[in-house]
């Protein structure tokens, strides 16, 4: 079953093999709302998929949600995975970078490599306040002390605000990285951002992952080359020892294994 919209749902069942512009102008900007029946079609529809390629996936989503889909990336390897479908699938989607201003700069300078190979420009989401600002306003950085509220801060609240607008979105997670993102649906409703949330990558491993990057030359992090296998916030990321989890380096001194974005509360 296609998507349901609750405004308009007679009208939305026949929305998938529409070409764009009908889509558009049966969707209009009705933000979408997670009706039972809304519910009940995602869950379908992830059961379907759950065989499918992330690229049948992806292709799925811009499918269904084109113009309309967004993807969030923090130019992790997965980002760079599903950027590297999207150019071949709809560069024309929208991806953006949640730019807290304490990314490192070979991070920010991926990006830019990224538009010169594809011609998708990451849009970067910035909070309201400078780092400067921030951290006068709270005596100091405060990763250090209070990482979640920190987080909420510069990562959350800007995706609050990000997904205005927006009807789904993709990320990259893969259930195999953490007991949070094992129960992660390739098709659901994200509460916390009222979009529907698309994990293309959720049945894949970190291996096949990087099959892909070196198979199809996909840019990617030097970072990784240099021990940390998951990269975020300079501060809060450490290179990791063998044997080590491959999010072992996030947070690491605190019970912290999410930044808020992947997880319902
Ligand atoms: Fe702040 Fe660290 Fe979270 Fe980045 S990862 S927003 S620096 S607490």
């Amino acid at each position: 079953m296609p998507l349901v919209n609750s405004v308009e749902p007679a009208v939305n069942l026949l929305l998938a093999n529409r070409p764009l512009a009908s889509r558009v102008a049966a969707f209009g900007d009705q933000p979408l709302s997670p009706t039972p029946e809304v519910l009940e079609a995602l869950a379908e529809e992830s059961a379907k998929l759950e065989n499918a390629t992330p690229w049948e996936i992806v292709q799925w989503a811009v499918d269904n949600y084109f113009p309309k889909l967004t993807m969030a990336t923090a130019f992790g390897p997965e980002g760079c995975a599903i950027i590297h479908m999207l150019a071949s699938i709809e560069p024309r989607t929208h991806v953006f970078n949640l730019d807290t201003g304490y990314q490192f700069k070979e991070t920010l300078e991926l990006r830019d490599r990224i538009a010169e190979k594809y011609g998708i420009e990451v849009e970067m989401k910035q909070p309201d306040t400078t780092v400067e600002v921030y951290e006068a306003l709270h005596g100091g950085p405060l990763y250090k002390t209070n990482p979640d509220q920190c987080c909420a801060d510069r990562k959350v609240k800007v995706l609050k605000e990000a997904a205005v607008g927006w009807h789904a979105w993709m990320s990259g997670i893969r259930r195999d990285q953490s007991p949070d993102r094992a129960k992660a649906p390739i098709i659901g409703w994200d509460k916390k951002f009222n979009l529907v949330k698309i994990s293309p990558l959720a049945n894949w491993t970190k291996k096949d992952i990087w099959k892909l990057i070196t198979e199809e030359n996909v840019p990617y992090n030097p970072l990784h080359d240099q021990g940390y296998p998951s990269i975020g916030c300079w501060p809060c990321t450490r290179a990791v020892m063998f044997g080590e989890d491959e999010r072992a380096g996030r947070w690491s001194g605190f019970k912290k294994t999410e930044c808020g974005l992947h997880t319902s509360e």
